[in-house]
């Protein structure tokens, strides 16, 4: 399971869940949430993060690593409520405070709640990651239905947009917006038609947000992360046994990515460090080109 390059595993035994979100808790291996005896620098001290899917997989390493570094959270996550309190506590390890916010995102009207909730316990957000998404694996464009392809649209890219309105009116100078896109955006999947155009959309969405931010100088970045192969819940909820085996293993790296390796780029992202960063993705694939 482990080749000689790595500590990290190759790739996972084969399994499924029954539903999605899938659940952290009964995934095995577990997945990586931040790399051992990383030491935090108060990057963060005194910001306010608000994470869509935080609760597992690459959200809940994005709040940890924040946490570390000096972040409070509030998280939003569709019903994992044993996820989210692992999350909760796994923040307030390192000191710093934990909101849960649970709700279906798909519904234009949670972004608002979720907004009000988060200025009510915190009083400011400084950091939006937009990064909530489903898909579902099908092999054959005309077994995706409309259900389906509506609610991968309504779940992972206009929740994006309608949070994305509500965060905007109060973030500041120097604040700055993160969405989750994919590799999916850049070169397809043939059994992810619907999710994939999702991803176009969001690496789009975050292009067109940062320049017309930048036009009206309000000192607000807007910048996504595309994962490659990531072992998260997402991947045994969505793709089956046989897929999951053999999950990540035709990257460069020959390998899977564990979330806290995904992670640090959220960070660097919000980051002083990237003040003249924009409109970019960060491509974090296992070695991948694919020139986006
Ligand atoms: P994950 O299942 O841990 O996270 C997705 C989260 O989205 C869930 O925790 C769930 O709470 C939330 N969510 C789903 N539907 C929702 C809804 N209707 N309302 C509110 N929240 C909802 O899996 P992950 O892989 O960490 O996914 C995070 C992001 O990363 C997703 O956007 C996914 O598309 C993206 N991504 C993942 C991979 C990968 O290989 N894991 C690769 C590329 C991109
Ligand atoms: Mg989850």
């Amino acid at each position: 399971m482990s080749n000689n390059e790595s500590h990290y595993p190759t790739s996972a035994p084969a399994q499924t869940q029954i539903q999605q979100p899938g659940e952290q808790e009964s995934m095995y291996p577990q997945p990586e949430i931040i790399k051992e005896n990383y030491q935090g620098s108060h990057k963060l001290k005194g910001k306010i993060a608000l994470i869509s899917g935080g609760d597992s997989g690459i959200g809940r390493s994005v709040a940890v690593l924040f946490a570390r570094e000096g972040a409070d959270v509030a998280i939003i996550y569709l019903e994992e409520q044993q996820d989210a309190e692992i999350t909760r506590q796994l923040v307030e390890n390192e000191g710093q405070r934990c909101l849960l916010l649970e709700g279906d995102l798909s519904q234009p009207e949670l972004a608002a709640t979720c907004v009000e909730q988060t200025l009510q316990c915190f009083g400011k957000i400084n950091i939006l990651i937009n990064n909530a998404g489903v898909q579902y694996q099908q092999s054959d464009i005309g077994e995706i239905s409309h259900g389906q392809l509506e609610k991968t649209f309504k779940t992972n890219f206009f929740s994006m947009f309608y949070l994305t309105q509500k965060v905007l009116p109060h973030l500041q100078e120097g604040d700055s917006i993160i969405n989750t896109t994919s590799i999916t955006s850049y070169r397809g999947h043939d059994e992810l038609i619907d999710y994939a155009s999702t991803k176009g959309a969001i690496t789009t969405f975050t292009r067109s947000l940062s320049t017309n931010l930048l036009k009206q100088k309000k000192g607000i970045r807007v910048n996504a992360v595309a994962p490659g192969p990531i072992w998260t819940p997402l991947i045994p909820s969505s793709f089956d046994a046989q897929t999951v085996a053999e999950f990540g293993t035709s990257t460069p790296m020959g390998r899977m990515g564990q979330p806290s390796e995904v992670a640090p780029a959220y960070l660097f992202l919000a980051c002083d460090g990237a003040s003249y960063i924009s409109g970019q993705v960060i491509h974090v694939n296992g070695g991948e080109i694919i020139n986006g």
